[in-house]
């Protein structure tokens, strides 16, 4: 474990550049929206890879292609990162499953990806909260403290 401040957005930029190639297959646009530009205090190959996770499964759900939003907002001393699929949207009752080890829809899936996403971030403080959109898709929102801002 390596932790120091980390711009998030910059964090995003090495994601999404590492995530395109894979999203520009499947017709995905890959959206980035940085309300604030915020600081949290974390590994940062670790963060990258609840990132890399979170956007896999989102791109793994949208087989038609669509959007894949990232928005980063603060909620109080939180930092918000949340990512916004267009996919079939998480069915209601598999939201408190999806995080146990080995659970998988995937034919060849492992199932490790949430739990270790979900590891990652409560070791960091944060926490994982999935919701399934009104309209369609799912939400995956990281929720970490924040780094005070300097005014
Ligand atoms: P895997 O991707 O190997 O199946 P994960 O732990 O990453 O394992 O995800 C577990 C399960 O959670 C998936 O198989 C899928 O059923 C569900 N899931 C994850 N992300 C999404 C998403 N964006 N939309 C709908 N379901 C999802
Ligand atoms: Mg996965």
């Amino acid at each position: 474990d390596n932790r120091s401040d980390q711009l998030v957005y910059d964090m995003l930029e090495d994601v999404l550049t590492l995530m395109n190639t894979q999203a520009k297959t499947y017709n995905i646009q890959l959206n980035l929206q940085i309300e604030e530009n915020l600081t949290v205090y974390c590994d940062r190959s670790q963060m990258k890879q609840v990132f890399i996770n979170l956007i896999k499964n989102a791109i793994e759900e949208m087989k038609d292609g669509g959007v894949i939003t990232i928005n980063v907002r603060s909620n109080g001393n939180r930092c918000v990162i949340a990512v916004i699929d267009e996919g079939p949207g998480i069915p209601e009752h598999l939201i408190h499953k999806v995080k146990e080890p080995f659970f998988t829809t995937k034919k060849e899936g492992t199932g490790l990806g949430l739990m270790i996403t979900n590891k990652i971030i409560s070791n960091h403080q944060g926490e994982l909260v999935i919701r399934r959109n009104e309209v369609k898709g799912s939400t995956f929102e990281v929720r970490l403290p924040l780094v005070a801002k300097i005014t």
